[in-house]
C-alpha cells in the first residue's frame, strides 16, 4: 500500500482511510506550522504526480480485504504529503471511488487552487471539503503560509468563497492559529467578516499542537483559542484540544518497532517512515501518542526535528 494509509483515527472524521496523491513534500505553500517539515517542491503545477490507476488498484485491493468496509472506515480522505488538488487526476479518482464504494469522500486542501474553476469542478464528487484559510491580509498570508509567488490572499479568499457557494456537499473551513503571527485582533475580526461571506457548515479552529516545521510557530492556549472562537461566531469550534484523549493507536507492535528504532538513534519522521514502510501521516499519529505517554521526546538539530526514546 504505497498511496493509501490507515485507517487512522482522526479527531474530526473518525476512522479515516488516507489517500496520498502527492510525493513528499510537494505543496503550493510552505507553512511555518507544517507538521511534515519544509516544502521541498513549492509549485502550483497540476499533474499526475501519482498514477491514478495505481491508486485505484490499491483501493480495490484494500476494500476487498475487509469484511465490512463501510463499518471499518468512516471517511476516505484525500490528504497526505502535500496539497492533494495538485494531482490533476483527483477529479477522476473521486468519480471512480464513488462508483466503487459508498464510503463518504473527504478532501483536506489548503484551498490555494480553488480560484481555478477546473479545480472547483473536479471536487464536486466529494462529500466533504475542508479548505484552510489562515490569513486574510497579504502580509500575514506571506508570513504564515509562505505561498508560491503566483498566489495572493485575495485569490485564495475568492476561490474558497466561490467554491463554498457552488458545492453541494459540506464545506468546513479550517483556521490554524499561530501565536503572534495570525492571531491579531484586526486579522481575526476581518477573518470573521470573510468567513460570513462563505457558505460553511463549520469553522474549525486549530493551533500548533504537533511539532511544526519552524520553531517560531507557537500555539495559542485554550483561553486564547476561546477568545478567537467567540469572535468567529456560532459555527466555530475548537478542534485543537477536542477529544484528543480519545485518539488511539491501533497497533501496539508498530509502536514497539518505532520505539526500538528510537532507542538505537534519534530519527526524523521521514527516517521512521522509510525504515518501517509507514506513511508519514501514520508515523506522526504514533509519535504524537508516544509523546503523550512520555516514551519519546523531540530534539531540534540544525538539520531538522528528531525524535529519541526516553530511557
Ligand atoms: S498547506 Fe499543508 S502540506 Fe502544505 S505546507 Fe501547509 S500545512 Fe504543509
Amino acid at each position: 500500500m504505497k498511496h493509501i494509509f490507515g485507517p487512522v483515527p482522526s479527531r474530526r472524521l473518525g476512522a479515516s482511510l488516507g489517500i496520498d496523491l502527492i510525493p513528499y513534500k510537494t505543496c503550493s505553500y510552505d507553512c511555518v506550522y507544517c507538521q511534515l517539515g519544509g516544502t521541498t517542491n513549492k509549485t502550483v503545477e497540476r499533474k499526475e504526480y501519482i498514477l491514478r490507476d495505481s491508486v485505484i488498484t490499491e483501493l480495490k485491493s484494500l476494500l476487498s480485504s475487509l469484511e465490512s468496509p463501510r463499518q471499518a472506515i468512516d471517511y476516505i480522505t484525500f490528504s497526505g504529503s502535500g496539497e492533494p488538488t495538485l494531482n490533476s487526476e483527483i477529479g477522476s479518482l473521486l468519480k471512480e471511488f464513488k462508483a466503487i464504494t459508498d464510503i463518504p469522500l473527504a478532501v483536506l486542501t489548503n484551498g490555494s487552487l480553488l480560484f481555478q474553476e477546473a479545480v472547483r469542478e473536479v471536487l464536486s464528487n466529494a462529500d466533504l471539503v475542508v479548505p484552510s484559510l489562515d490569513a486574510v491580509t497579504e502580509e500575514v498570508f506571506q508570513k504564515v503560509n509562505k505561498p508560491h509567488p503566483s498566489l495572493t490572499v485575495e485569490k485564495i479568499i475568492d476561490g474558497i468563497k466561490e467554491f463554498s457557494r457552488s458545492f453541494d456537499g459540506e464545506t468546513w473551513l479550517e483556521i490554524m492559529l499561530v501565536k503572534g503571527i495570525n492571531d491579531g485582533q484586526e486579522e481575526i475580526e476581518r477573518m470573521a467578516e470573510v468567513a460570513a461571506e462563505m457558505k460553511l457548515a463549520k469553522i474549525q479552529l486549530n493551533t500548533v499542537i504537533r511539532p511544526p516545521s519552524e520553531k517560531i510557530a507557537l500555539p495559542l492556549n485554550e483561553e486564547e483559542m476561546q477568545q478567537v472562537k467567540e469572535k468567529l461566531g456560532e459555527k466555530a469550534e475548537i478542534i485543537a484540544y477536542f477529544d484528543r484523549k480519545k485518539e488511539r493507536i491501533y497497533k501496539g507492535d508498530v509502536e514497539n518497532e518505532i520505539l526500538a528504532m528510537l532507542q538505537r538513534r534519534p530519527c526524523t519522521i521521514p527516517d521512521i517512515s522509510n525504515a518501517l514502510s509507514l506513511h508519514i501521516n501514520e508515523v506522526i499519529k504514533y509519535i504524537e501518542q508516544m509523546q503523550k505517554n512520555n516514551s519519546v521526546k523531540s530534539i531540534t538539530r540544525r538539520d531538522g526535528l528528531y525524535y529519541q526514546a526516553i530511557k
